[in-house]
């Protein structure tokens, strides 16, 4: 098998819990802001990108406060040039100000480009997916993604809407119908286990189903 090493990637994450594209995106976010947190004070772009932005979007200014370590310098440095600089665009508002005056800083306030994290983001899943397509004619990966708990439906139709092959992306669907009808009879066996007839049935692989469901079709808590 020969592989890109993000297909690397995707084929060790075939192996764990829930969407691999979710799984491996979600950690090269926290990694982005993660240093783009540590290396704040060599990066002048860094902070226009956030001053642009009018700071991280509500998930992942939430992720910065609540899941990278020590980051409260970083964050202090950051939103201090942000506040300083969105007080500068305001001017001056007029408690006597009409309509006009208010659309004035209505624009100012707004977001001149999208959170820097949600880009990143972006970046990473388009890579992803169109490394899925590059490898999946390949058996053992396209054996390793069947055994996977499939692509979550949003990164499903993202892999539809990206660059590739209609015959890849075929392939990829197709597989994906595997692991949806394994899930399927999970579910149902899942149920047909509370029935009072199953009551002293142990559960097996289909215990955790309900969980994994929501996951496949809302994607990684988290991701979005
Ligand atoms: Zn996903
Ligand atoms: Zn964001």
């Amino acid at each position: 098998m020969k592989l890109s090493s993000r297909a690397y990637d995707l084929f060790n994450a075939f192996e764990q819990p829930g969407c691999p594209v979710c799984r491996l995106t979600m950690a090269s976010v926290h990694q982005y802001l993660d240093s783009l947190i540590y290396e704040y004070v060599n990066k002048p772009a860094t902070h226009m990108m956030v001053r642009a932005a009018r700071g991280f979007c509500p998930r992942h200014g939430w992720h910065i406060q609540n899941e990278i370590n020590a980051s409260a310098v970083g964050i202090a440095v950051l939103y201090e040039g942000l506040v300083r600089n969105l007080l500068k665009d305001m001017g001056n508002p007029d408690p006597k100000g009409g309509k006009r005056h208010v659309a004035q800083i209505a624009d100012a306030l707004a977001p001149q480009a999208p959170c820097p994290a949600c880009e990143h983001q972006r970046t990473v899943e388009e890579h992803l997916l169109r490394n899925l397509l590059e490898h999946i004619g390949q058996d053992e990966f396209a054996a390793g993604f069947e055994r996977s708990a499939g692509l979550c439906l949003p990164h499903l139709r993202q892999m539809i809407d990206a660059d590739g092959s209609a015959r890849a992306k075929a392939h990829v669907l197709a597989v994906q119908q595997a692991v949806w009808s394994r899930l399927q009879k999970d579910l149902e066996l899942f149920y047909d286990k509370q029935d009072y007839h199953h009551l002293r049935e142990d559960m097996g692989a289909e215990g955790d189903s309900p969980r994994r469901a929501i996951e496949s079709f809302s994607g990684a808590d988290g991701v979005r």
